[in-house]
């Protein structure tokens, strides 16, 4: 058996343990957190099922390649279309009708073609495989409709669900299928893996995994692309127009983030996020356990600030930066909610 999946291993060994003694289930259902791996873990199984290698999966057999590159005829993927990854799996054929792009919805006619795809035989593998990712987006009626073949599954037939949280799918669709969760991974590996394989420098390699907080798919993503560690430089450089002692600064700053959460909500969201990791690495640094940070390239400012602030301060901040969260998810005055956290932050000296 061969892996290059980053983390999951025991995972990995039950699948293949499954497959090898001909218990494979009809349905699994894929939970964790986003980019730690669902998909990943979706197409190995894939690949494992229908490798005609010697040592499935041998990613060198034409049914291996045929999977990797989505134009394997018996993987199939259900997505919705703005988020479609052709390396997935060959779309299922719907009936034309115009885009409805705006809803973030898998609907019942994408799960009637599954449905439809799914009773004639495989073409020419052992089996026929359904990816599912983000199952969380399957409306209630095509939740229903899959019912039907989570009950009464085709012979050779494997459907794989993702979803970050289980309890957001209908209670009836999660007690069919066999539910993984997959746990954060931890970093050493991804920093070893991003290295090994991805040429990344050993520095950046362990800030990256560390920054992913286990997650491999945002940590490879972020060695690709500039654009993570950028958004991150800028977030950091905010929070130190925060810390200064000009009220003006501040405010403004308040402003300029209400303004852009209005324009895209999640990324002020992920700033406030690198704001409390960035605290929780201060709180750590005063307890003495500065190898557990995660901003491993600002030590030295991290050192500067856990000396000069009190632990009862830093543990409010951190405090103050979940509840601004909490408050921008619960459609707040996001400006109001922007200030608050702002004029609590403490000064610098
Ligand atoms: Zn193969």
């Amino acid at each position: 058996m061969a892996s290059t999946i980053i983390g999951h291993d025991e995972i990995i060994h039950a699948l293949d343990r499954a497959v090898h003694e001909g218990r494979v289930h009809h349905a699994y259902l894929l939970c964790g957190p986003p980019r730690v791996g669902k998909t990943t873990v979706g197409r190995w199984l894939a690949l494992r099922l229908n490798c005609t290698g010697s040592d499935p999966p041998c990613d060198q057999c034409p049914d291996c390649r045929a999977i990797r590159a989505g134009t394997h005829p018996d993987v199939r993927a259900i997505q919705l279309s703005t988020d479609r990854d052709p390396t997935l799996g060959l779309a299922l054929d719907l009936p034309a009708r115009p885009q409805r792009a705006a809803e973030r919805v898998i609907g019942i006619d994408q799960v009637r073609a599954l449905q439809r795809d799914a009773a004639l035989a495989p073409h020419r593998a052992r089996w026929k495989v359904y990816l599912l990712p983000g199952a969380e987006s399957l409306s209630l009626e095509a939740a229903n409709c899959l019912l039907k073949t989570l009950e009464e599954p085709p012979p050779q037939v494997v459907l794989v669900l993702t979803a970050v949280d289980p309890g957001s799918l209908p209670a009836t669709v999660v007690s069919r299928c066999q539910i993984l969760r997959l746990a954060p991974v931890p970093t050493a590996a991804i920093a070893a893996a991003l290295a090994a394989r991805y040429n990344c420098p050993s520095d950046r390699a362990a800030l990256l995994a560390r920054l992913s907080g286990g997650r491999p798919g945002w940590a490879i993503d972020a060695a690709a692309r500039d654009e993570p560690l950028a958004e991150r430089a800028q977030d950091l450089a905010d929070l130190d127009v925060a810390l200064t002692d000009s009220l003006r600064a501040r405010l403004a700053l308040a402003e300029r983030l209400a303004t852009e959460f209005g324009r895209d909500p999640a990324r002020v969201l992920r700033t406030l996020g690198t704001w409390q990791i960035y605290w929780w690495d201060v709180r750590l640094v005063q307890l003495g356990c500065s190898d557990l940070i995660t901003n491993l390239d600002r030590q030295e400012e991290l050192t500067s600030l856990a000396e000069q602030l009190a632990p009862s301060l830093v543990d409010r901040q951190v405090g103050s930066t979940a509840t601004a969260l909490q408050r921008l998810l619960q459609n707040v005055n996001p400006r109001l909610a922007l200030e608050a956290l702002l004029l609590s932050t403490p000064t610098r000296r």
